[in-house]
């Protein structure tokens, strides 16, 4: 029994050992990809009830990496959070973002994902500032999205940014709302522009009574506070028509498109979006 104790001990440890190998390789890997421009942007659109016309888009990161293939950023944002690499990813996806949608037909906002390493850094404002200025794009048209785990640590402090850059003309919407908590202390707080309203809430299926009573909760919210509410992950005619009764403002998600290379977006503007 010893001898089996240790041994499942050894084994475990060289688990350990190699977990840690491959996060540090793929660190490795993460700060290469920058500089191999292995990175690049795809752009969801998001399609305003009231209007029935694309309002924005937001900006998605994705990597190609020669030896993983496509990793999605579910499985590299954690560990590029956790070694601080996020900082200059999130640069270049702010700048390139800027950059691509400036030279696009219409004045279609577009919103990039901002993480909670990022949105502590000192240089978030300076970023922002420096990614308008050489892009051209008008403040008014950049959204920048957080969640609300975003701002849980020092409260006052993320008011503060949040305030500096709501000064700089930008626009920002509270991502996954409902998945965290504390969010309401928030929105009082801060008058966020738009609400997301997350996946797990709307594509609850249509016997879902209460994934459909927190959509119509929050629509109401919004609207009463005057923000827009956007249904996030909507895949079939069903749920749309769902997010559309309970009061959602905006709508994303598969069934409107997937997320497009920016060379795509010229001509999906143009050909209208399929009813
Ligand atoms: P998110 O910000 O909640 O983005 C929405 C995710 O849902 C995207 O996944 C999008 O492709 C996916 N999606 C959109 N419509 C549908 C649908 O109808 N059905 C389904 N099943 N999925 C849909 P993606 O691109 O894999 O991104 C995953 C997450 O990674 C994002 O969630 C965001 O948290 C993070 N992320 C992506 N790009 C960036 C980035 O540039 N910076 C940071 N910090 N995080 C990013
Ligand atoms: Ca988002
Ligand atoms: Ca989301
Ligand atoms: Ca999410």
């Amino acid at each position: 029994a010893k001898s089996d104790g240790q041994g499942s001990y050894r084994f475990f440890e060289a688990a350990m050992d190699e977990k840690m190998r491959s996060c540090r390789k793929l660190e490795i890997d993460l700060r290469r990809a920058l500089s191999l421009r292995e990175f690049s942007l795809v752009y969801q659109p998001q399609v305003s009830l009231h209007t029935s016309a694309v309002s924005g888009f937001e900006a998605l990161l994705r990597w190609q990496c020669p030896t993983r293939g496509a990793v999605s950023p579910l499985d590299f944002i954690p560990l590029a959070e956790q070694t601080g690499v996020i900082t200059s990813i999130g640069e270049w996806v702010l700048r390139t973002a800027c950059r691509e949608a400036a030279s696009w037909p219409n004045d279609h906002s577009i919103a990039v994902n901002v993480s909670g390493v990022q949105f502590a850094h000192p240089n978030l404002v300076k970023v922002v500032m420096s990614a308008l200025a050489e892009s051209g794009l008008a403040p008014q048209r950049l959204e920048l999205e957080i969640t609300e785990s975003v701002m849980l640590d020092d409260q006052g402090q993320s008011l503060t940014v949040l305030n500096n850059l709501r000064s700089l003309g930008v626009r920002m919407a509270l991502d996954d709302f409902g998945t965290g908590y504390s969010s309401l202390g928030y929105l009082r707080r801060f008058s966020f522009d738009k609400i997301k309203i997350d996946q797990s809430f709307v594509r609850g299926t249509a016997h879902d009574p209460a994934g459909q009573a927190i959509v119509r909760a929050i629509s109401s919210l919004g609207q009463s506070l005057g923000m827009k509410t956007v249904a996030e992950g909507v895949e079939t005619r069903e749920q749309f028509d769902r997010v559309v009764a309970d009061g959602c403002t905006d709508v994303q998600g598969y069934l409107i498109s997937r997320p497009l290379p920016a060379g795509q977006i010229a001509s999906f503007l143009d050909d209208g979006i399929p009813q």
